[in-house]
């Protein structure tokens, strides 16, 4: 089998298929050999998981996951990767390159029609111009996923692990941490990558919670209500809370003291059960 992670061979596979970079669809390859096994490994596979993997590139880390799993399906938009996918992948059985925008997949049907009976994981180095974007659709849809490991970049690891009523915390954080427990694996440096991308790279883990970490009666208005708390951080959650969502601010206030928060607390400040009492007070 091919080195995938060797410069000369990524660049002679790509050459051979008449591939360049893509810069707008974030074509950063990795090229350094520890960090796919490393990510595979860190997925837990075994043979009655199916892993989805986005964004397979010349199949480095893919490569990885078919050794240890049942099966692949990989989700790759362009497709002039296509041809260099089978070449590098050739000698695998259990795995599928499926030539759709993540983001359009009805991962739903085609997780059942592939995957039915097994385990799904998700691990994949993702395209860093959607990063939140597929994280919340992949948890917001309420796959039958387990686990999603998948390489960011290291100021989105900060905020997509950080804790709820810390400093790095943000809507975000608490979309996350609703869905899924989060934790840092381990940093990539930005000359992992073919070509280099200007910001280094963290993996993550997000294990799927069985049951969201509050209840909440409307899922969107908690999650409306996260996003206007943290839309001007540097105002207090009252301001913000009421610029955001149009209430006035001594409504506000009352939902605060009601909710047995101080009128001058900031949303970095507030936990999962504050903003749940808040959403059930004020919306
Ligand atoms: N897995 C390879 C690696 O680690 O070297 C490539 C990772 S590269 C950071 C991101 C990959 O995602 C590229 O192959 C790119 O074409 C693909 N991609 C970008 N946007 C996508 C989308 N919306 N749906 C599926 N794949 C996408």
């Amino acid at each position: 089998m091919k080195n995938l992670s060797d410069i000369n061979v990524i660049k002679s596979v790509m050459g051979k298929h008449g591939v360049t970079f893509n810069k707008g669809l974030g074509q950063n390859f990795l090229v350094d050999p520890e960090v796919c096994p490393s990510m595979a490994e860190a997925a837990h596979l075994d043979e009655n998981t199916c892993v989805i993997e986005i964004g397979p590139g010349v199949g480095v880390l893919t490569a990885e996951l078919a050794k240890r799993a049942g099966k692949v399906l990989s989700f790759e938009v362009d497709k002039r990767l296509l041809p260099v996918l089978d070449e590098t992948l050739a000698e695998f059985d259990n795995v599928e390159i499926i030539n759709e925008d993540i983001m359009k997949a009805d991962l739903k049907t085609i997780i059942e029609e592939k995957c039915a009976g097994m385990e799904i994981a998700v691990c994949a180095n993702l395209p860093y111009y959607i990063t939140s974007s597929i994280i919340m659709l992949l948890l917001e849809s309420r796959l039958p996923i387990k686990a999603i490991t998948v390489m960011v970049q290291k100021e989105a690891a900060d905020r997509l692990c950080a804790e709820v009523g810390s400093r790095d915390g943000g809507a975000v954080t608490v979309a996350v941490s609703y869905y899924a427990e989060s934790e840092k694996l381990f940093f990539v440096p930005r000359d992992s990558f073919l070509p280099p991308p200007k910001v280094n790279s963290e993996v993550i883990r997000l294990t799927v919670r069985e049951a969201p970490a509050v209840s909440v009666f409307d899922e969107a208005k908690f999650f409306k209500l996260a996003k206007a708390a943290f839309s001007q951080r540097r105002k207090t959650a009252e301001n913000s809370i009421s610029s955001g969502l149009g209430i006035k601010k001594d409504v506000v206030a009352v939902a605060l003291e009601k909710a047995g928060l101080e009128r001058t607390v900031r949303a970095e400040k507030l936990t999962m059960e504050d903003f749940a009492r808040l959403t059930e007070i004020l919306l």
